[in-house]
């Protein structure tokens, strides 16, 4: 039996599903149940009604939500080590301080924070419904973390004045890009789109044809007519992108653009966390009660 034979196997056996985000590997992505960004896998937790195991393929702070909104599930990480940096950028206590400093201010925490940072805040979003997310709230001025580019999004797209925490808060992988290289490559490839994360700076964000989550970007490529795309986002996407378009071309817009964290779940990695339960995803419950109402809330805001 090969390793795909008896992760499917145990997946049955055990009413496991496999969770995985886009900047997962190719082989893990074609054997999830699911393959999404942060609010798809979100709402796909939330709607798994039947399963017993959750195996969750991504980063710490994304199987930590999975936990929180399924308290009578089973939620696995395939690796301990897949942790987000940009997560880990945010603490609680850090949040609590700028609550101080700007008290009455609504809290906007990207779902990339850790479990006691969203029970801090009053609502959750990802980079596909920040801007409806802040657009929700009746405030103009909003507290929003933890990254600075996503920020200066928000603020762009809402017109509302962002107080961005903490103060550097970033991807590592996405700042990797690069706008004179994108600028370079828009030369080489003239009849190319460019398609970016807003976790990318300002500079490259402003020279994008188009801007969004993953799964947004997805959906671009598959209703626009462009044939070719520079794509700049952690490149595992292009696996999906390629998979779903096989008439279409996409270029990273550079190809070190690597998340190892993301990287860090294999296979192997997968049977194991299935054979063996490992490694288990617990909330302490008074921090996942307060956490789960900053999800839902942002899972009650329509698509
Ligand atoms: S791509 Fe960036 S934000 Fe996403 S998990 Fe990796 S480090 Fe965190």
């Amino acid at each position: 039996m090969t390793l795909v034979d008896e992760i499917r196997r145990l997946r049955k056996q055990k009413k496991a599903i496999l969770l995985a985000h886009n900047y997962q590997r190719p082989e893990i992505q074609d054997i999830a149940d699911y393959v999404g960004d942060s609010i798809g896998l979100c709402r796909r937790a939330m709607e798994e009604k039947d399963a017993k195991i959750i195996i969750f393929s991504a980063v710490d702070f994304m199987a930590e939500s999975a936990a929180i909104l399924n308290p009578d599930k089973k939620v696995f990480i395939p690796s301990l080590g897949a942790r987000c940096p940009m997560a880990h950028m945010l603490p609680a206590e850090d949040v609590r301080l700028w609550k101080k400093k700007h008290p009455g201010e609504p809290v906007v925490l990207y779902v990339n924070t850790l479990a006691e940072s969203k029970a801090e805040c009053d609502v959750c979003c990802t980079s596909a419904n920040a801007v409806k997310v802040v657009n929700s709230l009746d405030a103009d001025t909003v507290i929003f973390g933890p990254d600075n580019n996503l920020a200066w999004n928000v603020q762009q797209k809402t017109g509302k004045k962002i107080i961005s925490i903490p103060k550097d808060g970033f991807c590592p992988t996405h700042l990797l890009f690069q706008e004179e290289e994108i600028l370079f490559l828009k030369e080489e490839y003239p009849d190319a789109v460019v398609a970016v994360h807003p976790e990318c700076t300002p500079e490259v964000q402003s020279i994008a044809d188009f801007v969004g989550s993953t799964s947004q970007i997805c959906e671009y490529a598959r209703e626009s007519s462009a044939k070719k795309y520079l794509i700049g986002t952690e490149v595992g996407i292009i696996h999906r992108l390629e998979k779903e378009n096989p008439d279409k071309i996409f270029i990273p817009a550079y190809d070190g653009a690597v998340c190892t964290n993301m990287k860090l779940n294999t296979l192997k990695r997968i049977y194991l966390s299935l054979k063996e339960e490992r490694y288990p995803v617990t909330v302490p419950d008074s921090v996942a009660r307060k956490a789960r109402k900053a999800l839902e809330r942002m899972v009650a805001i329509p698509k």
